[in-house]
């Protein structure tokens, strides 16, 4: 076994929890606040396409996912020419190190960035390299001076996983100037949905030739079990990748689940206007209880307690409470929780929780 290819932390917490059935023995009211889904799951409307998809199972899927990119196209107004679906943005993530990283390369991202960025890499045998971050926020400095002739892809997550900051376009737009020659800056919009009036980078893709965005169905569409997630990208960056993109990538569930959750925007605006009522609440009344948080623009926030030992003994009192959240110790950051906003109930329940662990 190659080194580096070790278990991945916070599968534990998925484990309690497989396939939306708690595994806490004796214990039913169980909430999983640990993989930053959407507590309301997918809309009626979605739910009432999976059913009727899930009757043609025994034909073979779309191999060019036309209907669904036209759909993303049409919504985010962009060019379905320039996007490709993939078996969630993981897919899409592992497409570009495949295509663009290998032994002797290095894949750069920022010390709290999101796992999967080294797990990619080391599948493709090329060097992972973290970048510092400054105050748990991305630092385009740092992320420069780590650049080498060797980066042949930069990550960034914009809002950002576990920690929830975000960086601005003039920053983003530095960072795609100075990266070097040759090298792909990956713009990871999984939760850019949450941010209204936010492209996710979009814009910057048309205008460079080096820049890349990952999309989710995941997390605001609620649809993290169905697997899709979609990039957008230079046409000839998107040519190379469906190269490498096996013909029936996508379920036809998956992809008419896909489509109908992003024709909904009303569902998607509700969610995103809940979430945001929600997170400050949250947030809010965590940091009453001496437990802060940064701004968080995502669908979770990260709490911050005084040492690892505090958040550890923490994460074992919300257990015993039926409440599942991530430990961020794989993410260097094992002082901190993240908790995804759940609906009120859940939300009232994590406050309810900290304050008698407190
Ligand atoms: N990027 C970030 C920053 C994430 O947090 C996640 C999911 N946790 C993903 C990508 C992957 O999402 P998916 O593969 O479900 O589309």
């Amino acid at each position: 076994m190659r080194a580096g290819i070790e278990p991945q932390p916070g599968i534990m917490e998925i484990a309690l929890y497989e396939g939306g059935q708690s595994k806490i023995e004796g214990m039913s009211d169980v909430v999983k606040l640990s993989s930053n889904e959407n507590p309301f799951g997918a809309s009626e409307t979605v739910q009432e396409v999976i059913r009727r998809a899930a009757l043609s199972v025994h034909r073979y899927p779309s191999t060019d996912h036309a209907e669904l990119r036209a759909a993303i196209a049409e919504v985010h107004g962009l060019d379905a020419e320039r996007i490709i679906c993939g078996v969630g943005s993981d897919e899409i993530i592992t497409f570009l190190c495949q295509a663009y990283a290998g032994p002797g390369d290095e894949v750069l991202y920022t010390e709290h960035g999101f796992l999967m960025y080294r797990i990619s890499a080391h599948a493709v045998g090329a060097t992972p390299v973290e970048a510092k971050e400054r105050e748990r926020t991305v630092d385009v400095d740092a992320l420069l001076a780590a650049c080498t002739e060797r980066t042949k892809l930069v990550f960034v997550a914009n809002p950002n996983n576990p920690t929830g900051t975000m960086i601005g376009g003039n920053e983003i737009a530095r960072l795609a100037d100075g990266i070097p020659e040759g090298a792909i800056l990956v713009l990871d919009g999984a939760y850019a949905e949450y941010v209204e009036g936010y492209d996710g980078g979009a814009a910057l893709v048309e205008a460079r030739d080096n820049v890349v965005m990952t999309r989710t169905f995941s997390k605001i569409y609620g649809l993290g079990g169905l697997r899709v997630g979609w990039g957008y990208a230079p046409k000839p960056i998107i040519d190379v990748l469906n190269r490498i993109r096996g013909p029936f990538n996508l379920s036809n569930i998956a992809l008419a689940a896909a489509e109908a959750a992003v024709r909904d925007t009303a569902y998607t605006e509700k969610c995103r206007a809940e979430n945001t009522r929600m997170r400050a609440w949250m947030a809010e009344a965590l940091a009453e209880l001496g437990v802060p948080s940064d701004t968080s623009c995502g669908n979770f926030i990260l709490a911050r307690f005084h040492d690892a030992d505090e958040a550890e003994a923490c994460d074992a009192y919300l257990k015993r409470q039926g409440l599942i959240v991530r430990k961020t110790g794989g993410y260097k950051l094992p002082h901190c929780l993240r908790i995804t906003v759940g609906d009120e109930s859940a939300c009232r329940r994590v406050v309810a929780a900290v304050r008698a662990f407190k």
